[in-house]
């Protein structure tokens, strides 16, 4: 979703259709409604409405809104999931050994401190009260990552999981057939990987994602 009015209106089709309705042509918010719902146009003020969020069921249970942190400017931004509880509990992103794999991976393969690249996450919120985070919710909350991207407007974007790819891209190719490869947009490119926590219970892959980020780091130079 690239705008609020568009993730509100999807989350709206959403409760009708649980509600039973197959087919509506009710528009549920005006042209003056419209034009208040557009997101700001600056990190720092989208950052605080992200904190006042209550657009999806997430808002009820979290601790902290965990928004994305780095260079406003960066070249590079990794897109992640969804907040962990350690994140949720203090508002900072990809905290814990996963944090710390990103850290490494961005200091040792890219030459570059956390603080130098953008990370953020397809969620905002963690969710605790409900286990599976249900797709409207991703759908809603894309609308502040859209415009992360575009305040920031990076020119590769490193895809952190299965989830993040997909939400991110609406294409839903499995991620150990898309991983690795240099996807072109208009102005950036997509590299899909695997996300640290995945590699905390499966290091095996630690080395496909080493690579994932070499070619990373490679398209980088070009943006220097
Ligand atoms: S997850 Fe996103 S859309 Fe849902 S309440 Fe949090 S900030 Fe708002």
């Amino acid at each position: 979703m690239k705008n609020l009015y568009n993730a509100l209106l999807l989350k709206h089709l959403y409760q009708l259709k649980n509600l039973g309705y197959k087919y509506t042509d009710e528009n549920p918010y005006s042209h003056e409604e419209k034009e208040f719902l557009e997101l700001p146009n600056s990190l720092q003020a989208l950052k605080k409405q992200a904190q006042n969020c209550h657009l999806c069921s997430l808002s009820k249970g979290r601790n902290h809104v965990v928004f994305g942190e780095g260079n406003p400017q960066a070249k590079i931004m990794f897109v992640g999931d969804v907040p962990l509880e350690i994140e949720d509990n203090t508002g900072a992103i990809f905290l814990g050994r996963g944090g710390e794999i990103l850290t490494t991976i961005i200091e040792k393969v890219l030459n570059l401190s956390r603080e130098q690249v953008y990370i953020t996450n397809l969620l905002k919120c963690h969710p605790l009260l409900t286990k599976k985070v249900h797709k409207s919710e991703f759908y809603t909350c894309k609308a502040y990552l859209f415009k992360e991207i575009e305040l920031v407007e990076p020119k590769v974007i490193v895809t952190l999981g299965e989830r993040a790819y997909h939400y991110l891209t609406n294409d839903f190719t499995a991620l150990k057939e898309i991983r690795g490869t240099v996807i072109k947009k208009d102005s950036y490119s997509i590299v899909p990987t695997y996300h640290p926590n995945f590699l905390l219970k499966n290091p095996s892959f630690k080395r496909e994602f080493f690579l994932d980020l070499k070619k990373v780091q490679k398209l980088s130079t070009f943006y220097k």
